[in-house]
This record gives structure tokens, C-alpha cells and sequence, in this order.
């Protein structure tokens, strides 16, 4: 064969992926591994392996139907070797290809990874720009250039300048760039959020259930309640869903947390950006327009475009912008182990129960959920953020390096020193009270800072205060919270500084820690 070998990777499942867009069915052959070493490097939630196992296979089988040549190892194949440079080796071998061409990757550790290949197999590979996002790698480096400090709403601004999205005339429609203020409501006891749609599995999706339920029972998570979207056919019908029946509402419930209600008004479609069965921009071009028919309020179509053309944009563009040493940093020396409820859930602390439930059950919490109850938890708890990292890579199965890492490194435990955000999201128990009812049926009590039946977001959050104080107590977005540090009696910082420590040298899921390698 003189033809090109173009390696799909398992999160570039798109018919117009870069590496695929002169495919010539005639001469060149699309290649696609399943590898125990990209399943295994963390322990990923098993609804996530099973969610892009399937997904690649039928994306294979829609590529076989337009006559495109492919060649699919699957994971139990006994030649398989396991690894993906070792596989794409092994095909060269059998196809002779004149090239190789990919689409560059989504993750720090495959670049380098692929970065070697040319020279280790002696021909020609051609690392293509992946195309699927708004701002490239090169033009967010050029934004960053000589910025001390990295904000999203300057960016975000940005690009709603350069892609006219939810603009008129050069200025923003409605006359405001955000409506963060209206989206910070609480949910009324009444309101019922929509029914969602699960798909059920195929014959494609049963086998691959199988096949992960037998290698990888030792991972974290629930099967049984598999219902995600496995075909971009699928996954189109759940954006239409979510457009119709939640995004009236995403908006003014964008904060809101509720027991017993997984889902709320989100989009539940990360998993589909990130492994390439939906575009952003056909995401974000379909909110503009249910906004433009009057299908939708102006603060729901803007506050989730910014999701995706603000955030999900800029912590790509911060990631390739930083690593690899963006990783290694650890600004507030936090080197705690993370504690066991992580995986058990088992807790008295009913947001921490809550948040950890849905995360078994579905491979997804939502964005509040895993900012203000585990991350601001880990870091609270000053949990090492190498420890706390994996735990989210490894848990949702929207988790990829570029996306997870700055939201966790960056956004959720202050590591990297507020190069992505300008505080620590730093709460106490008042904040999850304010926005959930988890607190109504809590063992703790969110209003005691000390004493028996006090929560733990309370003294944890002041004692944070107090540990941090050296550096946080000049940043103006803190001035009020160390006004009112500074109010408290020298007695009652004691009391919370002990508090803390006991809880945290003594957390209530001690005795279960060795469970840890017994699998779960
Ligand atoms: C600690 C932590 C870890 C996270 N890890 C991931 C991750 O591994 N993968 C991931 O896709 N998102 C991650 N997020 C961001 C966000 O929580 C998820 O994108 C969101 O919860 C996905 O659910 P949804 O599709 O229902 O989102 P919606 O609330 O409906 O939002 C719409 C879309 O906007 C995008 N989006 C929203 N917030 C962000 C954000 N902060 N960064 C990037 N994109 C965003 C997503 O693509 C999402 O599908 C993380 C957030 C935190 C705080
Ligand atoms: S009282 Fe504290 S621990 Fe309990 S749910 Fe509320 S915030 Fe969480």
C-alpha cells in the first residue's frame, strides 16, 4: 500500500476530524486500537471505558459503510499489544503505508507519545491541527503572550467578538456580556426538572458491557444504569432534547444542587464534545438560535454558550499553553492523601454522599456538584493534587487530561497559584445550604462552625482562612470573608483549627482506608 494510514484516536470520532478530511477510500486505510493501556493508566469509571469502546466501534462500523477501509483491533485480540505505539507499529507492518496521519491529541502524554513516532517508525507522520475548536493552540498562545494572569471573561469576550456569536453590531445582545447574576438561583420546591433520555444499549453496546464488566471489575462505578449515546445519530437526539426540554431553565439553575435529582437542566453532553460525537459549534449554534425563535431566555443561551465557548475553550487553550509543567505545581503545599469517601462514599456528610452517588451511578456530577462539594472539599482538605487530579480523570466519563486537569489544578484546588482564577472557590457549609437541599437531611448541622454536630465545610473553610491568611488576606475578592475572620474571638479560631485538625487526622471513613486495594 503507497496510501496514507490515518490513526483515529478513541476521542476523535468525527467524520471531519483533520486526519480524515481527504480520506481517499480507494488507496488509504483508517486504523483504530483498543488498548489496555490507555483503559488502565488510571482506573477510569467503567461506564467511561464502555462509553468509548462502543463509540469507537460504531464510528468504525459508519466509516466501513461509506466503503472506508478500516482496520480495528479490538482489546481481545490475542495479538494485541496493548499499547498504542506499539499497535500502530504492527499495522505499518502489515500495510506499508507511504504515512501515517493523525490529528494531534487531547492529552499531554500521548503528544510526547506521538511526537516520537516519525523517528521510531522510519516513515513520515503527519500530526495534524485538530480543527473541532474554536481558538487553536497557536492563537491561544498569542492570547496568553505577556499576561500575568489568565481571565476567562477577557477571552470570552474575545471570542464572541471574533465569532459574532449572541452579537449585534459589535456589541453583545441583550447589552451585557454575562447574566451571572440571574443565574444563581436556588431550585423551588415545585419546579420538576425533565425526564432524561437513556439510550438503550445495542448488540455493539451489550458485548463491549460485557467485555468491561469481565476486565475491569475492579474499576469504580456502576453498569448497570448505562444509557449514554454511543452514535452521533443518538447523540444529536440528546442535544435535541436538551435544547427543547432544559435549556429554558439551564440558566437561572446553573448553580442549584438537589438530592435524589442527578441531571437537573444540564446538557449531559460532555461526553459527546469531548469524544467528538457533537461539534461545539453546531452545540453552540443551535442554543443561539433556539434563543433568536424566543424558544429559549437570553441569560439560559448565553450562560451555556459561555460554558463552551468561554470555559471549555479556555481551559484547552490555558492547558497546552502550560504544560508540562503546569502539572507539577502546588501552590498551597497541599499533601494530604485523598481520603477514602472519594470512593466509598460512605460519609455522614450528605452533599459529599450525594455528590459521590451520582458519580457511581452515572460517571456524571454536575459542574457545582464537582466544584463546591468534592473539589472544595480536597481543597479544604489540602489534598495532594496529584491524588485529587486522577480522582476526576479517572471517575467522569467526559474526563480527558486537557479539560480535567486545569479545571481541578486550576479552578478547584488553587494549585497553580490563580494563573485561571482570581480566588480560591473556597465555601463553607452556608453556600451549600444556600444552593442545595442536601443540608435539610444532614447528620451536621450547616449553621454550627464548632461543637458536637458541627459541619465540616464550616471549620474546614475557616481553618483554610486562617492557614492561608499570608496570602489571601490582601486579595481585594477576599477582603470581606477576612473582615469577618477577624471578628471571631481567639477561642473560637482555636476551637476550629482543632476541629479541623481532628477531623482531618481522624476522618470519619478511617477504618475503611485499607479497603483501598481490595477493589470495590
Ligand atoms: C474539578 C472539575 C473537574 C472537571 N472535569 C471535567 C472533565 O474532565 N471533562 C469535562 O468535559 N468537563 C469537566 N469539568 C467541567 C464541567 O463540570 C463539565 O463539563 C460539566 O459538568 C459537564 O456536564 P454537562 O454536559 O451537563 O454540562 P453543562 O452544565 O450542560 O455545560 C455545557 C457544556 O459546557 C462545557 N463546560 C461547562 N463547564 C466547563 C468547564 N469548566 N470546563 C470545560 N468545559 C465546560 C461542557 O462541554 C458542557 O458539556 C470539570 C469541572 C470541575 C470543577
Ligand atoms: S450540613 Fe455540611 S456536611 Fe451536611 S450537607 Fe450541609 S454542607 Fe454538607
Amino acid at each position: 500500500m503507497s496510501g496514507n494510514l490515518c490513526f483515529v484516536l478513541g476521542d476523535q470520532l468525527t467524520r471531519g476530524l483533520s486526519s480524515l478530511e481527504d480520506l481517499d477510500p480507494e488507496n488509504d486505510v483508517v486504523l483504530m486500537v483498543e488498548v489496555t493501556e490507555e483503559a488502565r493508566y488510571v482506573r477510569h469509571h467503567k461506564q467511561k471505558i464502555a462509553l468509548i469502546l462502543s463509540a469507537m466501534r460504531h464510528f468504525a462500523e459508519a466509516l466501513r459503510g461509506e466503503g472506508i477501509s478500516v482496520d480495528y483491533v479490538t482489546l481481545d485480540d490475542p495479538d494485541n499489544s496493548q499499547s498504542f505505539s506499539d499497535e500502530l507499529a504492527r499495522a505499518v507492518k502489515r500495510h506499508d503505508p507511504g504515512r501515517v496521519v493523525v490529528t494531534e491529541p487531547g492529552e499531554w502524554r500521548v503528544w510526547e507519545m506521538m511526537s516520537g513516532w516519525e523517528e521510531a517508525l522510519g516513515l513520515p507522520v503527519e500530526i495534524r491541527e485538530d480543527t473541532r475548536f474554536y481558538c487553536s493552540r497557536d492563537d491561544f498562545a498569542a492570547f496568553a503572550k505577556g499576561r500575568k494572569n489568565l481571565r476567562m471573561e477577557t477571552f470570552y469576550r474575545e471570542m464572541r467578538r471574533r465569532t459574532g456569536i449572541l452579537m449585534a453590531e459589535g456589541e453583545p445582545e441583550g447589552g451585557q456580556w454575562n447574566f451571572d447574576k440571574e443565574n444563581r438561583k436556588s431550585l423551588p420546591r415545585d419546579l420538576r426538572p425533565p425526564r432524561r433520555d437513556r439510550f438503550a444499549p445495542d448488540k455493539v453496546t451489550r458485548q463491549v458491557l460485557d467485555l468491561v464488566a469481565e476486565r475491569f471489575a475492579d474499576h469504580f462505578g456502576d453498569l448497570d444504569r448505562f444509557g449514554w449515546a454511543v452514535t452521533r445519530e443518538d447523540a444529536l437526539a440528546a442535544l435535541d432534547h436538551f435544547i427543547a426540554d432544559a435549556l429554558p431553565c439551564f440558566g437561572d439553575y446553573q448553580d442549584a444542587m438537589k438530592a435524589g435529582e442527578d441531571f437537573l437542566f444540564h446538557g449531559l453532553i460532555s461526553p459527546y464534545l469531548n469524544l467528538g460525537l457533537l461539534e461545539a459549534a453546531e452545540v453552540c449554534e443551535r442554543a443561539e438560535d433556539a434563543w433568536r425563535k424566543g424558544e429559549v431566555p437570553l441569560n439560559a443561551a448565553e450562560g451555556f454558550i459561555r460554558q463552551i465557548l468561554g470555559w471549555r475553550e479556555f481551559v484547552r487553550g490555558v492547558y497546552w499553553t502550560e504544560m508540562p509543567d503546569y502539572a507539577e505545581t502546588n501552590h498551597l503545599n497541599a499533601t494530604r492523601d485523598l481520603p477514602w469517601v472519594y470512593w466509598s462514599g460512605e460519609t455522614a456528610m450528605r452533599c459529599m454522599s450525594e455528590v459521590i452517588g451520582t458519580t457511581r451511578r452515572n460517571a456524571y456530577a454536575h459542574h457545582i456538584q464537582r466544584l463546591m462539594v468534592t473539589g472544595n472539599f480536597a481543597l479544604l482538605a489540602g489534598v495532594a493534587p496529584a491524588q485529587i487530579e486522577e480522582w476526576y480523570l479517572a471517575v467522569y466519563a467526559d474526563a480527558f487530561d486537557w479539560v480535567e486537569l486545569p479545571n481541578t489544578h486550576g479552578m478547584a484546588i488553587h494549585a497553580d497559584g490563580g494563573l485561571l482564577g482570581s480566588k480560591p472557590y473556597a465555601a463553607s457549609g452556608s453556600y451549600i445550604n444556600r444552593m442545595s437541599d442536601y443540608c435539610r437531611g444532614c447528620d451536621y448541622d450547616h449553621k454550627k462552625r464548632t461543637g458536637e454536630g458541627a459541619c465540616p465545610f464550616n471549620y474546614l473553610y475557616w481553618n483554610f482562612l486562617m492557614e492561608n491568611e499570608e496570602r489571601f488576606a490582601d486579595n481585594p475578592r477576599m477582603a470581606l470573608v477576612y473582615k469577618t475572620l477577624s471578628r471571631f474571638e481567639p477561642e473560637e479560631r482555636d476551637a476550629m483549627a482543632r476541629a479541623a485538625r481532628a477531623f482531618l487526622d481522624a476522618p470519619e471513613d478511617a477504618p475503611v482506608q485499607q479497603r483501598l486495594d481490595a477493589g470495590w
